[in-house]
């Protein structure tokens, strides 16, 4: 038997067959030359036009039947393969230099994935979406399969070694049982889809890759692991998950312990779209609302008027809730042309989030003015925080620029190690705190969240990540003169979506938590089994353990519920 262990990113317990990923195309050969004898260069040209169109149509045509959080990638990458740059660069190799269509196809994509990656950050991931186009334009011209995820008539599990946000976009569901990558991070792009869609699935598995298709494989999502010997033991675990799917849990709206200990369970969104499904599916508010996300595609900076109806639009789906907005959090993984620089040699360490402002204050100043602007318009309890506050002079400036802009409930995001350290003074001027336990786990491991390669290092469950957890609530609470509920702390990275580390977080003492609205169920159902003083004692074992892997796995052994919903 073999055992493959990776990092879990949705929960399943599933048994099938595996299918491997469609290998990537071979790069058609260096120098080749079309045969002067047999075709010309227009006719080449022609087989590179009607090859780049077929792919557009093809994705295009994919894209009306795909899911909705599908239909913007497919588009996108449709869109790429009708660039003109890229079919106009081919067409001047063929006809210029006598290179077939192939080489021709490959070396023009070549030139604009080096455009794209010189200009960094978010363009630079771009690369892997003009490779993905790369491939398809080069397999149609040869006649071949396209690359991607495999067709099949029977349900499958996906291997492979990371899927290009098309491959993702085209997973169906009902064909793919779970989805295991040997590389990817937790935060990678194939992780928040799979999520998205509830798809059993781990990544960073080193070695799946090696497993031969069609053979029997057991998948469970929340441990990680992967196994290739089924027995009874992993058939019934999978007899019993898929049972458990048939009554899925939902979430009442009301988050508490078993004693009625109360615990706000909201959503992150980053749209009204999202807000609309976090509303259906009973969030008691929004935890997290990533304003950047509107903006990523905006050259200009956004006008007052623009950005108040998009605020306004959220803030109708909460009436009377809380909706916790972020202020813009521009750079490193989502740069924003009109705040960040983009000629940093770290930009995770650089001017980023909060820090954008100091020399574009008055972006701030208008995105204040259009949230309170919405905020007057609607009935939601808008709290407006800013991201990556480091210093208690920071928080100050915030808040005084909230007060003048009207907003009476300014707060700060927890995700720089100092601030966790220093709450007690960071909540002094501001009125809550929000830990976004994804930056702060890479700043306090200092491991690039992005990397599936420092996947273990990057893990919320490490214990010196829960210590600044637990830093940042002692200081909230001595903040309120010893009342938490004065300066109330929540979580709104992922870690608040994972049920067993909810309830450590709960008993570190954290008001609230703010996850993808899929996640509320199966969080409720485990808070709901255990009482104020179990979830302080969990929350101290966790904490005394010397690795992440040990505080998992001793506080798994403490809530027998997961093991009962699969989770
Ligand atoms: C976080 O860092 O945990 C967070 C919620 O912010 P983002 O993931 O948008 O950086
Ligand atoms: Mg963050």
């Amino acid at each position: 038997m073999t055992e493959y262990a990776g990092v879990g990113v949705c929960a399943g317990r599933v048994v099938g067959p595996v299918l491997a990923m469609a290998p990537p195309v071979s790069e058609p050969e260096q120098g080749a030359k079309f045969d002067k004898t047999a075709t010309t260069a227009e006719a080449e040209a022609e087989r590179i036009k009607q090859a780049a169109s077929a792919v557009r149509d093809r994705l295009r045509e994919a894209s009306k039947n795909a899911r909705v959080e599908a239909q913007a990638i497919l588009q996108a990458t449709a869109g790429m393969a009708a660039d003109p740059s890229l079919r106009k660069g081919a067409v001047k190799l063929v006809t210029e230099s006598g290179m077939t269509a192939e080489r021709a196809v490959w070396e023009s994509a070549n030139t604009v994935a080096e455009k794209l990656a010189a200009m960094g950050d978010y363009m630079a991931e771009r690369v892997n979406d003009i490779n993905d186009v790369r491939g398809r334009v080069v397999a149609e011209l040869r006649g071949e399969q396209p690359p991607g995820v495999p067709q099949s008539e029977t349900p499958f599990i996906l291997t492979a070694v990371d899927l290009a946000p098309a491959d993702t976009a085209l997973l169906d569901p009902e064909k793919v049982l779970a989805l295991v990558t040997s590389g990817g991070g937790p935060q990678s792009h194939t992780a928040i889809l799979a999520r998205t869609l509830g798809l059993p699935a781990i990544v960073a598995a080193k070695g799946v890759t090696d497993i031969d298709s069609d053979t029997l494989v057991f998948v469970d999502g929340a441990a990680g692991t992967l196994t290739t010997e089924v027995g009874a033991e992993e058939r019934q675990k999978a007899e019993q998950w898929k049972e458990l799917q048939k009554n899925p849990l939902t979430f009442d709206g009301d988050g508490r312990l078993s004693d009625g200990y109360k615990v706000q369970l909201l959503a992150n969104i980053g749209s009204a779209k999202d807000a609309k499904k976090a509303a259906a599916a009973n969030a008691e508010g929004v935890g997290l609302f990533r304003t950047e996300f509107l903006f990523l595609d905006s050259k200009e900076e956004p006008t007052l008027k623009e950005q108040e109806k998009q605020y306004s639009d959220v803030f109708a789906e909460f009436p009377d809730r809380k909706v916790v907005v972020r202020t813009l959090d521009a750079g490193a993984d989502k740069p924003l042309p009109f705040l960040t620089v983009d000629d940093e040699p770290n930009p995770a360490l650089g001017v980023r989030g909060y820090r954008t402002h100091d020399d574009n204050p008055a972006v701030l100043t208008t995105q204040l003015t259009a949230i309170a602007r919405a905020a007057f318009f609607n009935k939601a309890e808008v709290w407006v925080m800013a991201p990556m506050i480091a210093t208690v002079g920071e928080a100050k400036d915030f808040v005084s620029m909230c007060e003048d802009a009207g907003l009476k409930r300014p707060g700060v995001m927890i995700e720089v190690p100092s601030a966790a350290l220093c709450a007690d003074k960071v909540l002094g001027p501001a009125t809550f705190a929000s830990i976004g336990t994804n930056d702060l786990t890479q700043y306090a491991m200092a491991a690039d969240r992005m990397l599936g390669s420092l996947a273990e290092l990057n893990d919320p469950w490490q214990p010196g990540v829960l210590r600044l957890v637990k830093a940042t609530c002692d200081g909230a609470a001595v903040a309120g003169g010893g009342d938490p509920k004065l300066r109330p702390v929540g979580v709104c990275g992922e870690a608040a979506g994972d049920p067993a580390l909810a309830v450590v977080l709960v008993g570190l003492g954290v008001a609230s938590l703010s996850m993808t609205p899929r996640s509320l169920p199966a969080v409720a159902r485990v808070l709901s089994t255990v009482d104020l003083a179990a979830v302080k004692e969990i929350a101290e074992l966790a904490l005394d353990q010397e690795s992440a892997v040990d505080a998992k796995e001793a506080v798994r052994a403490k809530l027998p519920i997961l093991e009962e919903l699969g989770l």
